[in-house]
């Protein structure tokens, strides 16, 4: 690899930053240009429902790496540019003033955008969604003046904003489509642990509601006052926060020619169907070697650890993305790790380890051959290596569930 060589890194989140650090770690000596939609330096997301919502940390804290490490490694950021298009045969991205940057090896990390409702009301003032610093700050500010919240929406965002509005005192009614939160994520089971969680601090859960509108104040049409359900119930509320889940980024590669289907298509090397652009992050539809599909994850551990491989691929080294998905999330006093996969409708059965009316316990999905698919550790801590054993192993579920027997 010569030294001359420009690689370039579309995106600004934690898998752009990932790519950049990858890419110097294994002594890629060219130059490297990362450019990103936003004004920050890529940061973390997770804290912006969690600690930073409840004052606890502050963007520095959660910035991946300081602006001193980017010009220590060399790396030309360029903060507040969005590429508006990339041509893959003149191997180019195009800048919003027009002009064009060539590329050698080209890094797509642009992540996700939280979905809108193609609903009246969704662009009145006082109607939120959650995504960036600014989105966490406004949140913030809501908090100190708002009495009542309506989130629509039981998904994880949905539910760590609720807690940290709960925290800080508001009202919050969550209004849900299904029959119980995370459903798609966890099934029935578990879905019904975080619905009693979130009773037992205070929120008004309203399951099987489809929102017909966002009601608006009658004098000033495009403040929100709450929401309208295909019923007729109306709820109000001071704001309303949109949290019915993320559209990944995909229209630049798709643009380009490149093989999407709801993510962008990659093989185990993280590569795209062009040889010389990689995709990594929320984007990625990866073929996984070890669950033996196809798979796109938002989780910040993907982001976190895709772009090792992403930069071995765009080095030109063979290399392989086979770590099993996991995801956390803190609630009030839960603390839960989640590791595998279990799609929904694909397992046969949730074994129990523990206890859930207090809340520590490990859960297990299982197939119909007693195979171990995902393991959830909810206020137990330690416990994630031995849950990643288990996985892929045929197990004995009344052993599984019974706390006498080690793990
Ligand atoms: C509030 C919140 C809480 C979360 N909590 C958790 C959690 O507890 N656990 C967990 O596992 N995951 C969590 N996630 C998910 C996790 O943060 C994401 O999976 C992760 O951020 C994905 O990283 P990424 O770099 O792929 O994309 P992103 O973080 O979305 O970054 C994409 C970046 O690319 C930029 N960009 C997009 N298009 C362009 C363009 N054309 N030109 C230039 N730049 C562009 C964007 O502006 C953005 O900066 C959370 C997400 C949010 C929003």
């Amino acid at each position: 690899m010569t030294s001359d060589q420009h690689f370039v890194i579309v995106g600004g989140g934690l898998a752009a930053a990932k790519t950049a650090e990858a890419l110097r770690d294994n002594d890629f000596a060219g130059t490297v240009t990362l450019i990103s939609a936003e004004d920050y330096l890529p940061y973390e997301r997770p804290p912006l429902s969690k600690e930073h919502l409840v004052g606890k940390k502050s963007l520095e804290e959660f910035t991946v790496d300081p602006g001193q490490w980017y010009r220590d490694h060399h790396i030309d950021v360029r903060l507040g540019t969005e590429v508006g298009a990339i041509d893959p045969s003149a191997k180019t991205v195009t800048l919003p003033d027009g002009s064009t940057l060539g590329y050698d090896k080209l890094a797509l990390a642009t992540g996700s955008t939280p979905r809108r409702l193609p609903i009246p009301g969704m662009d009145a003032r006082e109607v939120y969604t959650l995504r960036t610093i600014g989105d966490s700050d406004a949140l913030i500010e809501l908090f100190g003046s708002a009495r009542r919240l309506v989130i629509i929406g039981a998904g994880w965002i949905g539910l760590e904003v609720a807690s940290a509005a709960r925290a800080a005192q508001v009202e919050v009614t969550i209004v849900e489509s299904a029959e119980l939160p995370l459903l798609a994520a966890l099934g029935p089971e578990m879905g019904r642990v975080f619905a009693d969680l979130h009773r037992d601090h205070g929120v008004d859960l309203r399951f099987g509601a489809q929102v017909e509108a966002i009601t608006t104040h009658q004098g000033e049409a495009d403040l929100a006052t709450g929401v309208r359900l295909t019923d007729g119930t109306v709820i109000e509320g001071d704001a309303v926060l949109v949290a019915i889940g993320a559209r990944p980024n995909i229209e630049l590669a798709a643009n380009a020619g490149l093989a999407t289907d709801g993510g962008v298509l990659v093989d185990a090397s993280l590569a795209t169907s062009d040889p010389d652009i990689v995709a990594v992050g929320d984007i990625a539809d990866a073929q996984h070697p070890v669950l033996g599909r196809r798979i796109r994850v938002e989780h910040w551990a993907n982001a976190l650890n895709q772009p090792a491989v992403a930069a071995q691929t765009m080095l030109g080294k063979s290399a392989s993305y086979e770590r099993l998905p996991y995801f956390f999330t803190d609630q009030y006093d839960l603390g839960m790790e989640y590791t595998g996969y279990a799609a929904t409708g694909e397992y046969a059965q949730v074994v129990v380890r523990g206890d859930v009316g207090k809340r520590e316990f490990v859960a297990f999905w299982l197939d119909a051959e007693n195979r171990v698919l995902a393991g959830m550790n909810v206020n137990i801590w330690d416990v994630t290596d031995r849950i990643k054993e288990l996985i892929g192993r045929q197990v004995d579920p009344e052993r599984l569930a019974d706390t006498s027997t080690p793990l």
